[in-house]
C-alpha cells in the first residue's frame, strides 16, 4: 500500500468508528425530545461525512466549475447531500445512510486503486529486464557504468547472475543464458564465443566478455520497454466505446433521476388526487443515482486489456496495443511467410554444382557477393564458406528483394540468386534435379553453376498449425519467394491448405490484398513473417505478427505483435490469450450492465434502497476488477 492508500484507509476507519458511535448515541437518546436535537445530531453526522467524503465533494465542485459536471463524483455528491437533506427535513435523525454510501464508495475506490497498482507492479516486475549498469574494463579495473554511456564496439563484462545490458557478440567465454524474461521459455540457451547475444537475458554460468554491436537505446531491452510502455496508449474499440458510453450515460442517468423525482409526484397531485410524496420520490431518484455509477466498467475494462498485454508479454508475446489484442481474438485467417517463419531460416549447403570454376572458388565468390546481406540465405552461405570474408574485395552491392544479389567482386560482375534473377539478367542457367532452394551463380555474364541449399522446418511448426486449426482458424496460407517445389513440400508437410510461391515482395502484398478481399468482413487476417522481404505485408495485414525480436529490427518496427522466440507455437497461445481477455471484457460488460439494470428497476419501484444501491455498485466493481485481473494469468493457455 502506498501513502495515499494508507491515508484513505485511516479515513475509512475513523469515519466508520464515528458513525457507529453516533448510531449508538441516537439509539440511547431520543434527540427529537431535545430542543434542536435533530440539528445537533445532523451537525455531528457531518463530521464523519466530511472525513470520508471531502475529496469527492471537492472533485464534484471542480467538475461543475470546469463544466464537466457529470461524473461519478457528482453522482455520489448529489446522492449523499440529497439523502442528508431528506433526513433533515423529515426529522428522522437517519443520517447514517449518506455517510455509509460515501464510506462504501471510498472502500471500493481504495480496493480498485490497490488492485490496479498491484497489477501494474506485477507486470513491470514480470518485464523486469531493464539493466541498471554495464561492467567495463578500464585500465585493468572493472567499473560499473550507465549502459547509456557504452559505445558500440566496447567490451563489456557480464558475470554470472547479471543481466546482459546491451546487444552484442561474445568475444570470449562460454555460458548458458536464461532468456525467460524475453521469451517466456524456461530452458536455458547455451552460448559460445562468436554467438550473438541479446540484452535482457541473464548470464547463468561463466564470465562473458561481450563486444557490443548496438547502443543501449537501440538494444532489444530498450525497444521492448518502449513498446510495453506505449502499449496502453493504443486503445481498443471496447475501451473507446466505454469512455464514449460513460460520457452519454452519466448525464442520461442524471436527467432520468431528475424526472423520477419530479414527474411522479406531479402526476399524483394533478391527475390522481393523491398526496405527492416528494420525499419518497426524491429518495428513489437518489438511489437511482447511486446504482447507476459506471465505475465498474470504466475501471475494469482498461484493466483487463492491461493485464492481458502484461500476461502475454510474460509469455514472450509482445502486443503493441489493446486494439491489436482485440483484433487478434477475431483472427480467422493466418498467412505465413516461409523462410525464417515456419522454417529455421538456417540453410545447409547440400551441393555445389560447378562447371568452370573450382567448387571452392564458386563458394568464395558467392560468399563475398552475399557478405553485406542479412538474408538467411546469405548468412547460411557465408557460414558454409567458413573463412573470414574480406569485404574490401566487394563493391557496388545491389540486393534485389526476392531474387538475389548483384555485386562487383575483384572487379568481376557476380550475380547470385534464383532463376528469376538469371532471367532478369538474360542469362542461361541449368535447372537442378535436387530438391532444394537453388542459388545460381553467374560471373561476368557467364553461368558458373549453382549451390543447392535446404532449410529445415522448425520442430514446432507442424504442431503450431494443428493448434491453430483446433482453436477455430478457418484457413492457413503460405506465401513465399522460394521455388514452387520447395514451397509445396513444406506446405504438404505442415498441412497448410493454400500455398503461393515464387513471389516477389510486391507480389506478396498483391496476394494478400486478394485474400483480404475474399474474406468475410468480421474475420481478421493475421500475417506472420520474419520481417525480411515481408515488412510491407506485415504492415498491410489486419494484424502483423513478426517472428524474431531476437534478430530483425525491421520486424519489430513493422509488426503489431512480436513473438519473442521465433516459435510459431506462440501464435496459438497469443490468440488464446486475446480470446480469454476479450471473454473477460465481455463478461464484465454484461455482468455490470445486467446487475445495474436490475437494480435500477428495483430502485425505481422503491424496492431497492440506498444500502442495496451502494452494495450493488461497490460489489459489482470489486467482482469486475477481480475478474479483470484473471487475464494476467496465461500460463496454462
Ligand atoms: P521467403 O518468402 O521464403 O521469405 P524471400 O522473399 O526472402 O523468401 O526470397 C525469395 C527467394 O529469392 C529465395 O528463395 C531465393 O531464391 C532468392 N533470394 C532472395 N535473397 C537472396 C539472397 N540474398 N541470395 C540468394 N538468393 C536470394
Ligand atoms: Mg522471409
Amino acid at each position: 500500500m502506498n501513502k495515499k492508500q494508507k491515508k484513505m484507509l485511516i479515513r475509512i476507519i475513523i469515519a466508520f468508528i464515528l458513525s457507529i458511535m453516533l448510531k449508538l448515541i441516537t439509539k440511547l437518546v431520543d434527540f427529537n425530545t431535545i430542543t434542536a436535537g435533530n440539528y445537533i445530531i445532523f451537525v455531528l453526522y457531518l463530521i464523519p461525512y466530511f472525513v470520508i467524503g471531502y475529496d469527492i465533494l471537492k472533485k464534484a465542485l471542480k467538475g461543475i466549475k470546469n463544466r464537466q459536471v457529470f461524473d461519478e463524483n457528482f453522482l455520489m455528491a448529489v446522492a449523499t447531500i440529497g439523502a442528508l437533506s431528506i433526513a433533515l427535513i423529515e426529522k428522522s435523525t437517519e443520517y447514517t445512510e449518506a455517510v455509509a454510501v460515501m464510506l462504501f464508495y471510498q472502500i471500493g475506490e481504495l480496493f480498485q486503486s490497490y488492485a490496479v497498482g498491484k497489477s501494474r507492479k506485477n507486470i513491470s516486475e514480470l518485464m523486469d529486464i531493464r539493466p541498471d549498469y554495464a561492467n567495463i574494463e578500464q585500465n585493468g579495473n572493472i567499473e560499473r557504468v550507465d549502459p547509456d554511456k557504452v559505445e558500440i564496439g566496447s567490451i563489456i563484462l557480464v558475470k554470472p547472475g547479471e543481466k546482459i545490458p546491451i546487444d552484442g557478440v561474445i568475444d570470449e567465454g562460454k555460458s548458458s543464458l536464461d532468456t525467460s524474461a524475453l521469451t517466456g521459455e524456461s530452458v536455458p540457451r547455451g552460448v559460445n564465443t562468436g554467438d550473438e547475444v541479446t540484452s535482457g537475458c541473464i548470464n547463468l554460468e561463466g564470465i562473458l566478455k561481450i563486444r557490443t554491436s548496438k547502443e543501449f537505446c537501440e538494444s532489444t531491452v530498450s525497444k521492448i520497454l518502449d513498446l510495453v510502455e506505449n502499449a496502453s496508449s493504443r486503445k481498443s474499440k471496447s475501451e473507446n466505446f466505454i469512455s464514449r458510453f460513460a460520457k452519454i450515460y452519466t448525464p442520461a442517468v442524471c436527467y432520468s433521476a431528475l424526472a423520477l423525482a419530479v414527474i411522479p409526484p406531479i402526476v399524483r397531485i394533478a391527475f390522481m388526487n393523491l398526496p405527492p410524496l416528494w420525499g419518497e420520490w426524491i429518495y428513489r431518484a437518489l438511489t437511482f443515482l447511486v446504482i447507476s455509477c459506471p465505475c465498474a466498467l470504466v475501471i475494469s475494462i482498461p484493466l483487463s486489456f492491461f493485464a492481458g498485454i502484461g500476461g502475454a508479454g510474460n509469455a514472450g508475446v509482445l502486443i503493441k496495443g489493446s486494439n491489436y489484442l482485440e483484433e487478434l481474438a477475431k483472427t480467422k485467417y493466418v498467412v505465413f511467410d516461409k523462410t525464417g517463419t515456419v522454417t529455421e531460416g538456417v540453410f545447409e549447403v547440400d551441393g555445389v554444382h560447378h562447371n568452370v570454376l573450382e567448387k571452392k572458388e564458386l563458394l568464395e565468390y558467392t560468399a563475398l557477393a552475399e557478405s553485406f546481406s542479412t538474408h538467411p540465405i546469405s548468412r547460411s552461405i557465408i557460414m558454409a564458406y567458413g573463412k573470414k570474408v574480406n569485404q574490401k574485395r566487394v563493391k557496388n552491392v545491389q540486393e534485389i528483394s526476392g531474387c538475389g544479389i548483384i555485386a562487383k567482386v575483384d572487379k568481376k560482375e557476380v550475380a547470385v540468386g534464383n532463376a528469376k534473377l538469371m532471367k532478369k539478367l538474360g542469362l542461361n542457367y541449368s535447372e537442378c534435379h535436387n530438391v532444394g532452394t537453388v542459388v545460381h551463380v553467374a560471373i561476368n555474364g557467364e553461368y558458373h553453376g549453382h549451390i543447392v541449399i535446404s532449410d529445415k522446418i522448425k520442430p514446432s511448426s507442424k504442431e503450431a498449425i494443428r493448434k491453430l486449426k483446433s482453436i477455430g482458424i478457418k484457413q492457413t496460407i503460405m506465401l513465399t519467394g522460394d521455388k514452387k517445389e520447395v514451397a509445396d513440400a513444406v506446405a504438404d508437410e505442415l498441412e497448410i491448405s493454400e500455398v503461393y510461391s515464387e513471389l516477389l515482395p510486391e507480389d506478396k502484398v498483391e496476394k494478400l490484398e486478394e485474400i483480404l478481399k475474399k474474406k468475410n468482413k468480421g474475420d481478421v487476417l493475421a500475417f506472420v513473417g520474419d520481417g525480411i522481404n515481408d515488412a510491407p505485408v506485415l504492415t498491410r495485414a489486419d494484424v502483423g505478427i513478426a517472428m524474431g525480436a531476437m534478430g530483425s529490427d525491421a520486424a519489430i518496427e513493422a509488426a503489431d505483435i512480436v513473438l519473442m522466440d521465433d516459435n510459431p507455437l506462440k501464435l496459438s497461445k497469443a490468440i488464446r490469450i486475446s480470446k480469454k481477455c476479450m471473454r473477460i471484457v465481455y463478461e464484465n460488460i454484461y455482468f455490470a450492465i445486467g446487475i445495474k439494470s436490475a437494480c435500477l428497476i428495483l430502485g425505481m419501484f422503491g424496492i431497492a434502497n440506498m444500502w442495496i444501491a451502494i452494495f450493488a455498485d461497490v460489489g459489482v466493481m470489486v467482482i469486475a476488477v477481480i475478474n479483470a485481473i484473471r487475464t494476467l494469468f496465461v500460463k496454462n493457455l
